[in-house]
């Protein structure tokens, strides 16, 4: 993922948010498997928005698995570059569908 893309357009969905009022904190949700490097982020959209305080949370990945097992994946590898190395806990297989834990999106924004 491109961090000034995203910053873009997190930045622009706080903006039609806040329809017009300063936003004073804007609360950021990064998927623990989002290919983006967090300080790159917070530095992208500080750029777009100097006056706004952010802060980054971390969402843990949930997957699902065709043995029917749904929750936290077994991670072997991850980090801010590609696509990290995960399985299923109970049946081991490699890469199971992730449900949620991989994107960056907008949680929260406060406004006056
Ligand atoms: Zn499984």
């Amino acid at each position: 993922m491109d961090a000034k893309a995203v910053a873009a357009e997190i930045v622009q969905s706080a903006k039609e948010a806040a329809k017009k009022m300063h936003i004073t904190t804007m609360t950021v949700e990064v998927g623990q498997f989002a290919t983006i490097s967090v300080p790159d982020l917070a530095k992208e959209i500080a750029l777009l928005l100097p006056f706004s305080s952010v802060d980054i949370e971390e969402k843990k990945a949930r997957v699902k698995c065709g043995c029917g097992f749904e929750g936290a994946p077994e991670i072997q590898t991850s980090g801010a570059e590609g696509t990290p190395d995960f399985s299923c806990p109970k049946c081991k297989k490699k890469y199971p569908q992730v449900l949620e834990g991989d994107s960056v999106e907008l949680k929260d924004i406060e406004v006056e």
